[in-house]
């Protein structure tokens, strides 16, 4: 199995009906970094900034935050990054913090919430990454962010760092783009107007979930009661990348859905074009995808979701459709 996922690693990810895929890798330390090569992926689709927090024994200053941000690119070696801001709170506790009890702590202070109320942690984290990412392409992403209102806030902060920087002398970088984590439903019903205003979207198809059929995925009871191959989780995915591509926005899934093979060609169906994974997931994933024919799976998928059964899951289905290929 291996030694045939090697071989996969230089073809090019291209379904049977020659739609190409975007493959991405999820990393967090730099450690995570050698596995760009492993894959031949095509860059960082997710960098979650938490994990240097979490791993640390004391708050890591700006500097060293900068030191691991400019690593991580170095180590890139051209192909993109995409940062997500802190994403702590919940059940992402750092040791050196005050602890902050709530009754729960997923819906709680976490996030771009925190972000906003206290932003000194944010504006360092963002001069640590702008000064990393001078003279370079630069990819910054907001998690847990609910509402439109929330993200331009988050932009202003952005945009006052880049000024002060600018003000200082330090080299801006080449460009910034400015995304959203969709992982709270809410953003669903604002679709239009943050494709628009945003530079990229990434749906975090883990919160995504947790927080559409109200399942807490820490807690093994319910975790796994709701399928993401039902009909309401599929059409809320399909919501999002039509307004993507409406508003010619472009998307990515960077949950843990995208990386299993049945979801992820479940996601292709729906016109996904564009994933982030974990490393070790892209061997198996590309092999699904160069054998699919994602013309006829969009038919299909189309007509299921039009006429459904009343079933817990479209899985059976999707699994028939992928063993006709
Ligand atoms: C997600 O919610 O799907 C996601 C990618 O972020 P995290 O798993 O870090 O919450
Ligand atoms: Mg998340």
């Amino acid at each position: 199995k291996q030694k045939q996922y090697e071989k996969l690693k230089e073809m090019p990810a291209v379904t049977r009906d020659g739609v190409e895929i975007t493959l991405q890798i999820n990393a967090g330390l730099l450690v995570d970094m050698p596995n760009i090569e492993a894959t031949a992926a095509s860059g960082i689709g997710l960098f979650r900034t938490e994990l240097q927090f979490m791993v640390a024994q004391h708050m890591p200053t700006t500097g060293e935050q900068q030191a691991l941000y400019a690593a991580v690119m170095e180590a890139a070696q051209g192909k993109p990054v995409t940062f997500r801001t802190l994403d702590i709170g919940g059940d992402k506790v750092l040791p050196y913090m005050e602890r902050v009890e709530e009754e729960n702590p997923a819906l709680g202070w976490r996030a771009i919430r925190i972000g906003l109320d206290k932003p000194r942690l944010l504006r360092a984290q963002l001069r640590a990454l702008l000064r990393a990412g001078a003279g370079r392409d630069m990819k910054i992403m907001l998690p847990m962010v609910a509402t439109v209102d929330e993200f331009q806030r988050a932009r202003t902060i952005v945009a006052r760092e880049q000024a002060m920087l600018a003000k200082q002398g330090h080299a801006p970088p080449r460009t910034l783009q400015l995304g959203v984590m969709v992982e709270v439903p809410s953003l669903l019903f604002e679709l239009a107007e943050i494709a628009r205003e945003a530079d990229f979207l990434s749906i975090g198809t883990n919160d995504l979930m947790q927080f559409l059929f109200a399942a807490d995925r820490e807690n093994k009871r319910v975790a796994d009661r709701f399928d993401p191959l039902s009909v309401a989780a599929l059409r809320a995915l399909r919501s999002i990348v039509e307004a993507a591509s409406e508003t010619g926005c472009p998307v990515t899934v960077c949950g843990e859905m995208g990386g299993k093979a049945i979801e992820t060609m479940a996601l292709i169906g729906l016109g996904y074009r564009s994933f982030s994974m974990s490393a070790a997931s892209i061997g198996p994933v590309k092999a699904m995808l160069r054998s699919l024919d994602a013309g006829k799976l969009r038919e299909r998928l189309d007509w299921m979701l039009a006429t459904p059964e009343v079933v817990a899951s479209l899985r059976p289905q999707l699994s028939a459709f992928a063993t006709e290929f």
